[in-house]
């Protein structure tokens, strides 16, 4: 469920009309719905309410400052996977505490900044990354509690750019590896060893692999134990999946994959951490664009839009699918036509949806991209020099620019020219 529903004939977020902010901002943009985030933060925190738990909010999903704010004030923590992202996690006021620290190339001046700022745990990822760990750990005088995340050989069933969890895939150490590498971190001053981590992949649909992969975490717990290491925290990663087709079957609801966790894991008396990124901001957001252009083509008519792939790479890089509405609620009645939504950028990749049925639409309307909230933003650049667009947060009848639209001089000044020029 989200908050972006029709009203009179328009769309709106919360209770701002969409309309009224591409008035107020310019299109493209996008727009987040704080309702829909807390209410998504709320669903995983309530499903595992009675165990020891944290929600790290994976904020490579959606990063900016008010959105990671809004998250942190309801109590989540973040997962972060860059010295950039643990920078912008304490700048939204996060304590050091409430912070993991994921990814498989953490460099030394990465891990340095979170032990000085504080860190709720390293997850590890690898024997060098841990030998960089210790002794970056006892140069500062410090030890670094870490989980290692372990490779469970599991299919996610996603798209395969985004699955993270089979033995050809650069995450974590093979589980069957698993009780050699812990003896080596035990030996290790600058680590103190906590738990396991394991996410095996994003946009899973079905709670069957992460079933198996927790399963795995569960043996694993009790041979490690008996091997006398501390295993306390369990990290189960993120990766639940959010319906991007409204007409699709939805995926496991937050409540069933907690009543999952507490089936497979609940016995073990650890803590939880869960890190969910896309099913807390994915169906938060939208793109807004607008139609610049109508164009018959031969056989096809082509609905040109001003956003493109460099705003929403999505389409282009997964093959993925986004519901694109009308802001303008179509008329009950109205015969659908078929279009293909494309965007001003000089490739055929920038291309979002082909043979969509929408109503008939005119240079001038509105379109919005649902399920935009989560990879959307964050991965947008400047290609073809276009300007990245604004972020805008809603909250009740209120709405906010959270990051504005540079101006094309602003683009342009980042470059400096050299001397010899
Ligand atoms: C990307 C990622 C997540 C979040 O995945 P979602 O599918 O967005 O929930 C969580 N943990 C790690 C380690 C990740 O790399």
């Amino acid at each position: 469920m989200d908050h972006f529903l029709y009203k009179n004939g328009a769309l709106y977020a919360e209770d701002v009309p969409v309309s009224a902010i591409a008035d107020a901002v310019g299109t493209p943009f996008y727009v987040y719905s704080t309702a829909t985030l807390l209410r998504h933060f709320k669903l995983f925190d309530d499903a595992l309410e009675g165990v020891d738990h944290l929600v790290c909010y994976a904020m490579k999903a959606a990063s900016n400052q008010a959105i990671l704010k809004t998250l942190a004030q309801a109590g989540a923590g973040m997962d972060v996977v860059s010295g950039g992202e643990y920078m912008r996690a304490k700048a939204a006021g996060v304590p050091g505490d409430r912070i993991v620290f994921s990814g498989v190339g953490k460099t030394a001046a990465e891990i340095r900044l979170a032990l000085e700022g504080g860190i709720r745990q390293f997850n590890v990822e690898s024997e060098p990354e841990m030998v960089v760990l210790d002794a970056t750990a006892q140069a500062m005088g410090k030890v670094a509690p870490v989980t290692i995340r372990i490779n469970p050989d599991v299919d996610a069933k996603t798209h395969a750019k985004i699955a993270t969890g089979k033995s050809e895939n650069k995450f974590g150490i093979p589980i069957s590896r698993a009780r050699e590498v812990y003896r080596l971190a035990a030996s290790m001053p600058g680590l103190e060893v906590i738990g396991i981590d394991v996410h095996i992949g994003s946009q899973l649909t079905e709670l069957a692999p992460f079933e198996l992969a927790y399963e795995k975490v569960a043996e694993l717990t009790e041979v490690l134990r008996a091997d006398g290491h501390t295993i306390r925290r369990l990290d189960l990663g993120g990766g639940l999946g959010i319906p991007y087709a409204r007409d699709n079957q939805a995926p496991p609801l937050p409540s069933d994959y907690g009543a999952m966790v507490r089936r497979k894991l609940g016995h073990l008396g650890c803590e939880i951490e869960i890190e969910p990124g896309r099913l807390i901001a994915g169906n938060a957001g939208l793109m807004v664009s607008e139609v610049i252009y109508v164009k018959s083509g031969e056989d096809r008519d082509f609905l040109i839009i001003d956003g493109a792939m460099n705003d929403l790479i999505r389409p282009a890089m997964y093959e993925a699918y986004h519901d694109i509405v009308p802001v303008k609620e179509t008329a009950a009645g109205v015969e659908q036509v078929r279009y293909d939504i494309v965007g001003p950028v000089c490739e055929s990749g920038d291309t979002f949806a082909r043979a969509r049925m929408m109503p008939p639409l005119a240079a001038g309307d509105l379109v919005a991209f649902r399920s935009a909230g989560a990879y959307g933003a964050v991965m947008s650049s400047e290609y073809n020099s276009r300007p990245l667009i604004p972020e805008v947060l809603v909250h009740n009848d209120q709405f906010a620019v959270i990051r504005r639209r540079p101006t094309f001089d602003e683009m342009i000044n980042r470059d400096t020219i050299p001397e010899w020029l």
